[in-house]
């Protein structure tokens, strides 16, 4: 969750009114709109800088709202009291992930999996795809992920595309003690399990 804006061009663009916006933006809790959009921060492309897709071009989807609080997020726009960007369907999305043809994904946040259910049909959609080779996920290890890794059994596309990067939070981020434990007996050898350290 450390990625930054490098092609703010490609940015989804906002379908809806600016009236119908602001009306939005008021609803701080809302995890979801009426229509069932995601809230959403930016959609992006650029190089993986990360892990062991380090390298490969990658959509980046990030979506809106967090969990935690970090003390050094550098994402601090992606969750409240700031607001989302914008809003998409799940159709608008993967629209935009066919347009920019990338065969790897990263789905990051804030914390992609608190919206729960719409993650996992987001999900669904994505390795639907033909196009796309792997999609990771940046979870930050204080969401149960029994169901997500559910969802990943019951699909032969997401068992073969879906793989988790958890974000595990050590003392110096102030949020240790929110982290799950349990989470690390889910993950499976295609996952990942990332430590940032602080050395200052
Ligand atoms: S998990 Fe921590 S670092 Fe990641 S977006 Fe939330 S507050 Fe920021």
């Amino acid at each position: 969750m450390t990625k930054r804006v490098l092609d703010n061009h490609l940015q989804f663009q906002q379908s809806h009114d600016h009236r119908a916006e602001a009306d939005r933006q008021n609803k701080d809790d809302d995890l979801m709109t009426e229509e069932h959009e995601l809230p959403m921060v930016e959609i992006f492309e650029t190089v993986e800088g990360e892990g062991t897709r380090a390298g490969y071009l990658t959509t980046f989807i990030r979506l809106f709202h967090c969990n935690l609080r970090c003390v050094w997020c550098d994402t601090q726009y992606s969750y409240a009291p700031q607001k989302p960007v914008f809003y998409a369907t799940i159709d608008q999305i993967v629209k935009k992930v066919k347009y920019l043809g990338n065969p790897y994904i990263c789905l990051t946040g804030g914390e992609p999996l608190i919206h729960g259910n719409q993650a996992v049909q987001l999900l669904l959609a994505l390795a639907k795809l033909e196009q796309i080779k792997d999609i990771h996920i940046e979870t930050n290890g204080a969401i149960a992920l029994q169901p997500f890794v559910a969802a990943r059994n019951s699909d032969i596309l997401m068992q073969q595309k879906v793989r988790f990067i958890m974000d595990f939070k050590l003392k110096g981020s102030g949020e240790r003690e929110k982290m799950l434990l349990e989470n690390l007996e889910l993950l499976e050898h295609q996952d990942e399990i990332k430590f940032v350290v602080d050395v200052s």
